[in-house]
Parts: structure tokens; C-alpha cells; sequence
């Protein structure tokens, strides 16, 4: 179906299958695909886009539910947040779940999906921490097939998506034990993350994962502190922790993700201290991530 819509773009193509939807991509290079359109849609009203055309995805059903496969979940792209925020999903991906129901106001969850999301990759994307916690891997259809990559691939800018390739589905491991995202706003009532924290357990492999949102451009990391507080828990015991380690383990990652400025030469200036914007945001971080795991371990 082709309809005009002359301020936003000449023509507005809306496919009923992924594989409709490459075609359409493939046939107009210049084609942008648009899903909720939350993000796409404030680039164009403020003058930043201007596509000479639009693949709309929001009438492909295949990607707007998810399906179980080898102890993984395949979640659509076109899933809403408004539909992980609901119990049944946060029964599967907690996390998840917490974070969809973080993202803006009704309105923005009711249309703003997985997919865009991701492929916008902006700092504050609430989702973001929580995929990279998990691992997770993007499913990618395009002219040539199917392609699998880490989503932190797509993040970091290590791959991008090639002309015709939409994003087709998520691919998560299912943990089957806590997992906690927090999210600090600077405002009461919904609003973009200042900071955000994913901590997931893994107790198959006796590991803890987490990811820092919001603070760079693409959500950190702190592996070493992930490895030593693994370390701290008794896995096959009450796997609970003393209220001085978790708080070791917030300070730990938050100074790995802001860190003090480099120490100078043998000679040099005494180093600058982290100025009070940051100090402020390094305080935040340690204490999502202290509650993170205090409530991913209760
Ligand atoms: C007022 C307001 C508040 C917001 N608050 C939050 C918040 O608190 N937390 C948060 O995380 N986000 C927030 N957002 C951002 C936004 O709602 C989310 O990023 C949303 O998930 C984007 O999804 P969408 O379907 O609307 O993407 P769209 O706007 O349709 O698309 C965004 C980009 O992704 C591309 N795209 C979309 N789907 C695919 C796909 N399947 N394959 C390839 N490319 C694709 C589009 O081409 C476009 O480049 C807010 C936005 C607004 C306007």
C-alpha cells in the first residue's frame, strides 16, 4: 500500500512481512524504515531528516511477539514497550520488562519499540544496558539472508546495519534467575536516564553481569568488578552478600565507568579532580549498581 504524506516523505510503503519490507528497501535505497516512529519522527519535525521515503514496519506481525528457541527468547523488533512492560513478559525477562515500563510517558511506550530503540542507540535508550547485560544478539534480515550479530556490535558502531537490512528479531538468553535495571532521572515522573544500571545473575555460570546506560555513548561494562564480586558469592549456598560488599561493588563500577583523570608524568601538574557534574553522576552510579545487586541477590 502507497500513500502520500508530502511534508514527511513522498511515499509511504507499509509491507506485511520482514521479507516485503527488505524488498521495498532494496527497490528505494533512499527509503527509510520507520516503526513507532517516536524517535524518526522528532529528527524529521525538527529539520535534522528529511526521507525521501518510508518503509513503515507496524503491520508486520511476525516481529511484534516473540517465540521460545533453544533456551533463548526471539523477540521481535517491532514489540512495543508498553508490551514488554506487561506481566507475561516480565515473567521471561525481568529486566527487561523494568526498563520498557521506564521508557517516557504512555504514549511513547504505546508505539516506540525493541527495534528502534536499538537502532537509534542513543545514550539514554533505557533497553540498551539491559541487552548488553544478557549478552544478547541481534537477528538481521536483509537482501542477502539472515545475519547474527552481538548487539553491542551494533553500539559500539563495530557493524552496522547494511543497505536493506532491517533488524529482525533479539535474541536473549533465558537466565531463569533475578536480574534488576534501575534508572536515575534527575526528575520525578518519567524522563530520560541520567544513569542506569542492568545487573543480571547467571548462576549456570556463576557469573554477574552489568552494564552502566547513559553515562557514554554506548552502555559500559565493568568486567572486572562483574569477576570479583562472582567471586564473593557462594553459588550453591543463600548467595547473599554483606552490605559492605555490594556497596564495594557500586564503587567499584562506577569508578570504572568514570574514572579519575589519568595520573601526570614523573614531574608533571598535580591531576585535575573529576569536576562536580561528575562526581555527582559517579555517586549516582555507585548506588544503582549497590542496589542493583543487593536486589538481585534479596
Ligand atoms: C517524549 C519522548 C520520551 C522518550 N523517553 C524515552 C525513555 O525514557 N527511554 C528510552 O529508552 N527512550 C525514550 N524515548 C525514545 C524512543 O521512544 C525509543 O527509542 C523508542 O524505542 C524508539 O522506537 P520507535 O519504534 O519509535 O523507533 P522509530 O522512531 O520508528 O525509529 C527509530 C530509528 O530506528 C530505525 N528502525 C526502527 N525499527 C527498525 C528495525 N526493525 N530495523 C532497522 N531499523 C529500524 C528507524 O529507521 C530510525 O532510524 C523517548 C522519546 C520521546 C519522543
Amino acid at each position: 500500500m502507497t500513500t502520500h504524506a508530502p511534508q514527511a516523505a513522498h511515499t509511504v510503503t507499509l509491507p506485511g512481512s520482514l521479507d516485503e519490507a527488505v524488498a521495498a528497501l532494496t527497490a528505494m535505497p533512499a527509503a527509510v524504515p520507520v516503526a513507532g516512529g517516536t524517535d524518526l519522527m522528532a529528527a524529521v519535525n525538527s529539520g535534522l531528516l528529511r526521507p525521501a521515503a518510508l518503509v513503515g514496519l507496524g503491520r508486520i506481525s511476525e516481529i511484534r511477539g516473540w517465540q521460545y528457541q533453544d533456551g533463548h527468547a526471539l523477540l521481535g523488533a517491532g514489540l512495543t514497550h508498553a508490551r514488554m512492560g506487561r506481566p507475561d513478559f516480565a515473567a521471561l525477562i525481568p529486566a527487561l520488562a523494568t526498563a520498557a515500563r521506564a521508557a517516557g510517558p504512555p504514549q511513547i511506550r504505546n508505539a516506540g519499540t525493541l527495534g528502534g530503540n536499538i537502532v537509534t542507540s542513543a545514550p539514554t535508550g533505557d533497553a540498551l544496558p539491559v541487552l548488553a547485560a544478557l549478552d544478547a544478539a541481534l537477528v538481521i534480515v536483509g537482501p542477502e539472508g539472515h545475519r547474527e550479530i552481538p548487539v553491542s556490535h551494533l553500539l559500539a558502531g563495530v557493524e552496522m546495519l547494511r543497505p536493506g537490512e532491517l533488524v529482525g528479531f533479539v535474541r536473549v538468553p533465558l537466565l531463569h534467575a533475578p536480574q534488576i535495571f534501575l534508572k536515575a532521572t534527575g526528575r520525578t515522573g518519567p524522563g530520560r536516564a541520567t544513569a542506569s544500571v542492568a545487573v543480571v545473575l547467571d548462576p549456570a555460570r556463576r557469573n554477574v553481569r552489568c552494564a552502566v546506560g547513559a553515562v557514554a555513548p554506548m552502555p559500559l561494562r565493568p568486567l572486572e568488578a562483574e569477576a570479583w564480586v562472582a567471586s564473593l558469592i557462594d553459588w550453591d549456598g543463600v548467595r547473599g552478600l554483606a552490605p559492605e560488599a555490594c556497596a564495594a561493588f557500586g564503587e567499584y563500577v562506577a569508578a570504572a565507568c568514570i574514572p579519575e583523570p589519568p595520573a601526570p608524568d614523573e614531574g608533571g601538574e598535580p591531576p585535575s579532580p573529576l569536576p562536580p557534574a561528575a562526581l555527582h553522576l559517579r555517586r549516582t552510579v555507585a548506588i544503582l549498581a549497590r542496589r542493583a545487586l543487593g536486589r538481585a541477590l534479596a
